[in-house]
């Protein structure tokens, strides 16, 4: 056995002593009710997970998603899975995901949604899965982006690959979520834009988001989009924020 073999054999003895050690100090427990989580249970409990608010988008074609773009911009299917309500258990879920370096929650979220997009099989003809992208500075500094963990976990249902780098985004609008409305889209105008067009040529791509509110970003994705010849959008968010402006998800910051 060679030395090199050796330590990495104690260092990953000793990972996994830790990871048995930080379980039996701190079980883990339901994101949202805080009970303990038993068997194949991940971050909810099995009653919370149940309670998750979903949308009818599955079901219905002619939905609050679609409404939000539908005589504005042309796109094949859109969905959210579930919606938003502040006193449910959504909000520590997408908080989670974005403020506490867990990117592992929106993979495991992305497989629940590649499910859904899965079996409904409105999206049976979507080729590439697409992020929308955080500014670099902005990735930098969460570690990841949570829309692109979401991407890899539908990719590992759906057996789809997933476009990382070729819509960035150009311009950093932290201040933007203080705005409404009109202010909003002209801020989000240019804000995306893409390094390579001809990769998206002729291809029919999902973009992903972890919540639509406004509909601003994606819409402001869909501008940078459009222009590629022969290429189809469809559009999934694990979130809608529909309910009233009190109850709207409002992000600190993405
Ligand atoms: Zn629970």
């Amino acid at each position: 056995m060679g030395i090199l073999s050796f330590f990495s054999d104690i260092g990953k003895g000793l990972s996994t002593m830790l990871r048995s050690l930080r379980h039996l100090l701190f079980p883990p427990s339901c994101l949202f009710c805080g009970d303990l989580l038993q068997g194949s249970e991940r971050y909810l409990c099995a009653r919370c997970q149940m309670a998750l608010p979903e949308t009818l988008h599955f079901i219905n074609e002619t939905n609050t998603f679609e409404s939000l773009f539908r005589t504005t911009i042309p796109f094949g299917d859109g969905v959210s899975l579930y919606r938003f309500s502040r006193h449910g258990a959504l909000r520590p879920v997408l908080h989670a995901f974005k403020y506490h370096d867990n990117p592992d929650l929106a993979f495991y979220m992305g497989r629940i949604l590649g499910e859904r997009l899965q079996s409904s099989h409105r999206f049976d003809g979507v080729e590439l899965l697409v992020p929308v992208p955080l500014h670099p500075r902005r990735e930098r500094r969460r570690g990841y982006n949570q829309s692109y963990e979401l991407c890899r976990g539908i990719a590992d249902v759906m057996g789809l690959p997933v476009s990382k780098d070729n819509l960035y985004r150009c311009r950093n609008t932290t201040s933007q979520t203080l705005l409404s409305g009109w202010d909003r889209l002209l801020a989000m105008q240019e804000a995306f834009a893409l390094n390579d067009p001809a990769m998206f040529e002729g291809k029919h791509v999902l973009l992903v988001d972890d919540v639509v509110t406004t509909s601003a970003t994606l819409r402001a994705c869909c501008d940078a989009l459009l222009p590629v010849d022969g290429i189809t959008i469809s559009m999934a968010t694990l979130v809608i924020s529909e309910l009233s402006p009190r109850d709207n998800y409002r992000p600190k910051n993405r």
